[in-house]
């Protein structure tokens, strides 16, 4: 597609010019438009007639490389280019066009793209490669700039498209994006001229035979890795072909095609520039092959061609595993270096079905824990404990650094399961993750796995409109604000979510909210920017199920009003807090309905089901650190001159608990792997996470009760985590549904499966009753 433009005082600076005008055999030819075509050429004169035509050309590489003047850069393209037109007039002065620049004949040559090359002789597709290899050869040659080459600086950028761009996660982008940083080449490349657009198109070959007599695009020319501009040629050897999608992948099909192999077109650029070797080529092939991959999904965020957008998305995926199989191709299918690490941990992952990625997640979390969060900890507790109010309810700048520092690693929103909005892991995979990160109280929120806003999260994914996931749950994913959850009253009995007696009326274009929730927790937060509410919008007694209805709720509001501040074992919970909260007629638009009106109960019960088991597994890693406290003091306190490692009533005690852990560990799992196969609506699913939320609270805090028995009295002083690890125990007895409603929950499916056993008829099995 080209653009003609009126441009008045170009043409007519144009047609004063007497060395334009009487170009060819002294004809007049005035200059009657200019075109500006996409590859930054510029045709002037009469598109229709061709012999008339001029190329115009602004001077592209000024300031680059020392070239001062639009002399040097035709030199330099003189130098280049075997067969040029000759130059008819220059022009110095950079008002017309912003730069100065040149006219010169129209070259009329031939254009080659993957399609029409085939319709050549083999020998000729062979000699257009090898002639753009020399080409690129000469360009590299021509000058070596005395900067090195930042490879860092480029994967930082591709990081900065990925995510301007990003229309879901892209696993084998991410995983890409992790892994280059680390592997930076360590010797240093220096950079050279380089054209900027190796494309095949871009090369202009003569009529007649195969010489490259020109590019399209002498404006991209600029300075950069010479190497990876060869690796950008040739990256399409390491994409498949694909019919209709990657019609332009040469791998394993070039020799059909009677193209040159990647080998031999490395060996001629080897010796074309006396070079032994071409340092880190896979690594360049890999940082293009991410930025083709970014690119298409540039092209689905931008909907530049809405149709085709999923063959951009088959684009992308084939073109990121491309790039991703070279790494594993590197390194030996180890790319993390876990494997080391996962045989070690045999007892860990057991036979468990656990991805390599999930494992990979697992030992970046620990390292991160290991390195950045734990010897940070003890300061943020410290702000945590001596909170004046100036400072109370604002986040801890060191957790914040830590979220920054984990989101920009890649190890944010681990729980989402759905690769449209998170990593993709299953419920599974994810159980290894939370629990690893539980061991640190801070370990969930740095990592944006933290509730409410998780439940949140999983709501609005599975609820919002375009506009709410836009406005709401857009800015949660990336951990700008916090929110709430306000479900449960003062008043009534909130296990039973058919109590709730706040009320939500229609009134205009929008709803009114009247009542009182407490036990909310993040709304006391300075950060938190919105939340969710539950309320009565019809009062239907034969269907009580039904009444409920959630709403999205911006704040501050001035109708919102934080009534009741309320402390857990006398800690405020800051910088979150827990407080009971009056909505006094607060109006909301109707367009913050979340999901349909009616739906609440279905959706909380949908909200609370992965919730309860991330709660739960959450326990066992604080529990855990619990146990490792209280063992490695058993390791040095000596009680009567005997280490207690050494006393039997000690390590009976250790054996149980480690016994209950693992019970809780192994039914957390069993939960995991059931609601993963079967989903969360099945029976199965309900009963079995509802065992761990029956059982886990209470085994988890005996076990943190027992740690702080052994421990002694510190345990019970803000100096160690051990009374945190059993007041979250405690808490979470009642929170999400009391233990005892679940353990009726269990109850109910036990005697209903009980029913189905087909041994009951068999003689015997029951005995006499
Ligand atoms: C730390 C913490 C944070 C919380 N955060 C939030 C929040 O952010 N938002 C929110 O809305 N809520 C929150 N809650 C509230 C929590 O979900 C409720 O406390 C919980 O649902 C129990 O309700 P309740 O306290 O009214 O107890 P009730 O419903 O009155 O139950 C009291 C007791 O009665 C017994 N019982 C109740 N039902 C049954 C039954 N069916 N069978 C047998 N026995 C039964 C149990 O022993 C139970 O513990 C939080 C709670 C805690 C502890």
């Amino acid at each position: 597609m080209s653009l003609q433009v009126q441009t008045p005082e170009l043409i007519s600076y144009l047609n004063n010019q007497s060395s334009i005008l009487n170009y060819r055999q002294n004809e007049l030819v005035k200059t009657e438009h200019v075109t500006f075509l996409p590859t930054g050429e510029v045709l002037i004169g009469s598109s229709n007639n061709p012999q008339k035509q001029l190329t115009l050309r602004s001077s592209p590489i000024f300031g680059k490389l020392g070239i001062a003047s639009i002399h040097d850069d035709l030199r330099l393209q003189n130098e280049l280019l075997k067969h040029q037109q000759e130059v008819i007039h220059i022009c110095e002065d950079s008002k017309l066009l912003g730069s100065g620049f040149y006219v010169k004949g129209h070259t009329n040559g031939r254009i080659f793209n993957q399609l029409n090359i085939q319709s050549l002789a083999i020998n000729e597709r062979r000699l257009i490669f090898k002639e753009i290899v020399s080409f690129l050869c000469r360009v590299h040659n021509l000058s070596q700039n005395q900067s090195v080459f930042n490879y860092q600086a480029i994967i930082e950028s591709s990081r900065i498209q990925y995510k301007t761009h990003e229309t879901r996660i892209q696993t084998n982008i991410e995983d890409l994006l992790y892994w280059l940083p680390m592997n930076v080449p360590e010797l240093t490349i220096q950079e050279s001229l380089c054209l900027g657009n190796v494309e095949l198109n871009n090369f202009i070959f003569d009529q007649q035979e195969i010489k490259l007599i020109n590019v399209q695009q002498w404006n991209s020319v600029t300075i950069g890795n010479p190497f990876l501009e060869l690796a950008r040629f040739l990256s399409n050897y390491d994409i498949p072909y694909e019919k209709n999608v990657t019609n332009y992948g040469l791998q394993k099909i070039d020799h059909l095609l009677g193209l040159p192999s990647k080998q031999e077109l490395i060996n001629q650029y080897c010796i074309d520039r006396k070079l032994d070797t071409i340092k880190y080529l896979n690594y360049n092939t890999i940082i293009v092959l991410l930025q083709k991959a970014i690119f298409k999904q540039q092209c689905i965020k931008t909907k530049v061609d809405p149709e085709r957008s999923n063959v951009f998305q088959q684009e992308l995926e084939i073109i990121s595993r491309s790039a991703w199989n070279i790494v594993l191709e590197l390194t030996n299918d180890d790319p993390f270096q876990i494997k080391l690490r996962a045989e070690t941990d045999q007892l860990l992952w057991a036979k468990y079905p656990v991805s390599q990625r999930c494992k990979s997640y697992y030992y970046r979390v620990r390292d991160f824990l290991r390195d950045e969060v734990f010897p940070m900890e003890q300061s943020q507790f410290d702000i945590v404990y001596s909170f004046n109010k100036d400072n109370h309810w604002k986040g801890l700048p060191g957790i914040e650094h830590l979220q920054r520092r984990a989101k920009s690693m890649g190890l944010w929103n681990l729980f989402i399961g759905d690769p449209v909005y998170g990593k993709g892991l299953n419920n599974l995979e994810y159980t290894f993750l939370s629990e690893l990160m539980g061991t640190s109280f801070f370990g969930h929120e740095i990592f944006n796995c933290y509730a409410p806003e998780t439940g949140n999260i999983k709501l609005l994914i599975m609820a919002a409109t375009d506009y709410q996931k836009e406005k709401y749950l857009k800015p949660l994913l990336e951990g700008e604000c916090k929110t709430f959850f306000a479900m449960s009253e003062r008043n009534v009995a909130s296990s039973d979510p058919t109590n709730f007696e706040t009320i939500i009326t229609k009134q205009g274009d929008g709803y009114v909210i009247k009542g009182s929730k407490w036990m909310v927790s993040g709304i006391q937060d300075e950060r938190c920017k919105f939340g969710i509410v539950m309320g009565k919008t019809t009062v239907n007694p034969k269907s009580p199920f039904t009444e409920q209805t959630m709403f999205l709720v911006d704040t501050p509001h001035p109708n919102i009003k934080l009534k009741h501040p309320l402390a857990v074992f006398g800690y405020d919970e800051a910088p979150h807090g827990l407080i009971e909260v009056e909505f006094d007629n607060v109006y909301v638009p109707k367009e913050n309905m979340l999901g349909k009106e009616g739906t609440a109960f279905a959706m909380s019960q949908g909200r609370l089901l992965g919730g309860r088991l991330h709660h739960s597994v959450r326990l066992l890693g604080l529990v855990r650190r619990a146990m490792d406290v209280l063992l490695e003091r058993g390791q040095r306190r000596v009680h009567r001159g005997k280490k207690q490692k050494e006393d039997s009533a000690f390590q009976e005690k250790i054996g149980r608990m480690e016994c209950d852990y693992q019970i809780c560990k192994t039914m957390i799992l069993n939960a995991a792997m059931v609601l993963d196969s079967l989903g969360g609506r099945h029976m199965q699913s309900l009963k079995t996470v509802s065992e761990t939320k029956a059982f886990v609270p209470y085994k988890c805090q005996c076990i943190a009760d027992e740690c702080i028995q052994l421990f002694g009295a510190q345990a019970i002083t803000t100096d160690y985590i051990l009374q945190i690890a059993f007041q979250a125990c405690r808490g979470l007895r009642l929170m999400d549904g009391p233990c005892e409603l679940h353990k009726k929950q269990v109850a109910r499916f036990t005697q209903g499966s009980h029913m189905f056993n087909e041994l009951l008829n068999a003689d015997g099995y029951i005995g006499n009753i």
